[in-house]
């Protein structure tokens, strides 16, 4: 596939998630904006533009462009806002995030340290000032707290852990999916208020689990 192939097909996919999805339209230009066959191993590069999840090795995946539009539309997220990623992978979403927010205000922590750092170089080469760091996302950032969105790019088994929603504004929005990798998994949004959250269900979604 050359450059020229592939701008065509980003164009189709950002056509067809338009058509299918309701989501801001600053969402649809960030994802146009990434090139996310850069963030693809080489053998799925020429699939890199279809809206499927890819296998990124280290038995995680890379997902969904449609699924990265509704979650990042859900975060509600304007330039300036500090969003916080548990689960980094190969740094795409966070890519996307990094185009609605802008330099310097994400910040992702990967628990697969060889992923981290691929993610890290990768990012940097491609332009993006996104902060990865490998670690539990249960425990990262303290120092970079509070954020006005967080969200996990794996499920979560019970519930959002504490931790987490004590990193994020009263106000602040965190979306994730829950629920046991093998079962039923709902796709969430938590809105912190001051007295404990709101929530919400946007439906069953698919993820890894939350190591
Ligand atoms: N954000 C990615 C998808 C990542 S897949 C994208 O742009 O497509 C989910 C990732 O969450 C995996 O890389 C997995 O290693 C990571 N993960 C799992 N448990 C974690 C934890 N406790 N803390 C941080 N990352 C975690």
């Amino acid at each position: 596939m050359d450059d020229a192939d592939r701008e065509d097909a980003r164009r189709e996919l950002i056509d067809e998630l338009r058509r299918r999805l309701d989501v801001r339209e600053r969402v649809l230009s960030a994802i146009e904006a990434v090139p996310r066959h850069a963030f693809v191993p080489e053998r799925y590069r020429q699939h890199a533009y279809a809206d499927r999840p890819l296998p990124i090795g280290n038995d995680q995946t890379i997902s969904a462009p449609h699924m990265v539009a509704i979650m990042t539309d859900l975060l509600d997220i304007e330039p300036g806002d500090r969003v916080l990623e548990i689960g980094t992978g190969c740094g795409y979403h966070a890519a996307v995030v990094s185009e609605i927010v802008g330099p310097g205000n994400v910040f992702s922590v990967e628990y697969v340290p060889e992923l981290a750092d691929e993610a890290r170089d990768r990012l940097r080469r491609l332009g993006y000032d996104v902060t990865v760091r490998a670690g539990d996302g249960r425990e990262a950032f303290r120092d970079e707290a509070p954020f006005d969105a967080a969200y996990l790019t794996c499920a979560a088994p019970v519930d959002i852990p504490e931790q987490i929603v004590d990193r994020v504004r009263i106000g602040g929005r965190i979306v994730a999916p829950i629920g046991a990798s093998d079962g039923a998994q709902r796709l969430v949004r938590l809105t912190v208020r001051e007295d404990g959250v709101d929530r919400e269900d946007h439906g069953g979604v698919r993820f890894v689990p939350m190591q």
